[in-house]
């Protein structure tokens, strides 16, 4: 019997307010999150990916890791007629249908699934509600709980059938526009069996949903923490508790920068900082220290690198510090063509004496001329090496004031820098 997975992902995501599937939970896509859990199951033989219209090559390229067979086919305006394209796409006899903004599900759930499947029988996962609910028809009642069960993708069913019920739905006219799952219309012909879900098979629809996420992470952190900081026992403990459901879905967070993570209890700080240098003749221009070619340079006591001096100031005020005026006052003769690189490395050392380190910047220069973009990955670069921080975690922006003020009168140069510093 062969097994396809079709993971549904070609929806407009208004209620996310951009493509979800390509977001990035944790360093990765939600899309190849939810892919790799059928890529690591056992008994899925090919997984057939509904994608909106166009958009081939970049999923292509975001699932290129995924060894199982891969295919894909272009999704229809709502959900049942991506269903029927993932239908006709897949070869398997059996087919396991998927939202993929369920990006949490687990291999555990999906071979219960499987193991549970039979020709004539589709398998929905459930789980128990954790809310009270009513019926609010023209008398509002509450349900008893106990038989209500929340349903869950993926659900399994034989391929054929299932596409058979589709088409014959679609002749008779049937309105499936609203539909938000398929077992509700094999349910027309078929049975349906239920087995356990999972309560952490979310599913994304909100980027709220993602700080949950977030959320559900700091608990699995405080409950590991709670059981001790033993990676080993942790381990062992794990082996028989939900917890290691949950940790699956962490794909880049080990065990040990968890419990690290809790036991250092990281404090995140904000910074803000702005300079202004004026542009005179006879002067070098350095710009976050890359010295650049131009008829004009900044003037000041030190290098009058104005970049450095936001950067500088907003990592200080991360922590209430005082400003560079305090640190290295202009009066004093040992900061005469200071060097602002070496300035920089005292402003980290005071943050290294309180455990804290720059985590990202933003940085915005205000310049006339010269024309700062061919620059910018040159700045980028030597911020990225003085800060000790990745370069995807400098964000440079240039611009002009339009010819308007000193600036646009190339009078000087301003910066405005943002940081974001970890404790
Ligand atoms: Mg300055």
């Amino acid at each position: 019997m062969k097994i396809s997975a079709i993971v549904l992902s070609s929806g407009e995501s208004e209620r996310f307010g951009e493509n979800k599937m390509l977001y990035s939970l944790a360093g990765e896509p939600i899309i190849l999150k939810t892919v790799k859990a059928f890529d690591l199951s056992p008994s899925i033989d090919e997984i057939v990916v509904c994608i909106p219209s166009g958009s081939e090559e970049s999923y292509r390229e975001i699932l290129k890791s995924v060894k199982t067979p891969l295919t894909f086919t272009t999704g229809g305006k709502n959900r049942h007629l991506s269903t029927i394209e993932g239908l006709l796409k897949a070869n398997g006899d059996m087919v396991l249908i998927h939202d993929g903004a369920r990006c949490f599900v687990a291999v555990e759930l999906i071979e219960r699934i499987v193991s549970a499947l039979s020709e004539d029988t589709g398998v929905i996962p459930v789980i128990a509600s954790t809310d009270s609910l009513v019926s609010v028809g023209d008398n509002l009642k509450y349900l008893e709980r106990k038989n209500i069960k929340c349903v869950q993708t993926p659900q399994a069913f034989d391929r054929v059938k299932l596409l058979e019920i589709y088409k014959d739905c679609i002749a008779s006219g049937k309105d499936l526009s609203n539909l938000t799952d398929n077992g509700s219309v094999w349910q027309t012909r078929y049975p349906l069996i239920y087995v356990d879900g999972d309560i952490n098979n979310k599913k994304i629809t909100y980027k709220s949903d993602c700080l949950l996420y977030t959320f559900s992470k700091k608990e699995v952190c405080e409950d590991l923490n709670n059981q001790g900081n033993s990676d080993i026992y942790l381990n062992d403990k794990l082996s028989n508790s939900g917890i290691r459901n949950s940790l699956k879905n962490l794909n880049s967070i080990s065990l040990t920068d968890i419990s690290t993570e809790k036991k250092e209890g990281i404090t995140l700080k904000i910074g803000n900082g702005y300079d202004m240098h004026e542009l005179v003749e006879n002067r070098k221009l350095i710009l976050g220290g890359v010295t650049m070619p131009h008829n004009k340079g900044l003037l000041g006591v030190s290098d009058a690198d104005v970049v450095l001096h936001a950067l500088m100031d907003a990592l200080l005020s991360s922590l209430s510090l005082p400003d560079i005026g305090h640190q290295f006052p202009p009066t004093d003769p040992q900061y005469q063509g200071a060097d602002s690189t070496v300035l920089l490395k005292t402003v980290l050392e005071l943050l290294a004496e309180r455990n804290a380190k720059p985590q990202s910047v933003s940085i915005t220069i205000l310049a006339q001329k010269p024309k700062l973009f061919p620059y910018i990955p040159l700045i980028k670069d030597s911020i990225s090496t003085l800060l000790g921080v990745s370069i995807d975690n400098v964000g440079i922006s240039a611009t002009t004031t339009e010819g308007l003020g000193l600036i646009g009168r190339e009078e000087g140069i301003a910066c405005y820098a943002t940081c974001i510093v970890k404790i």
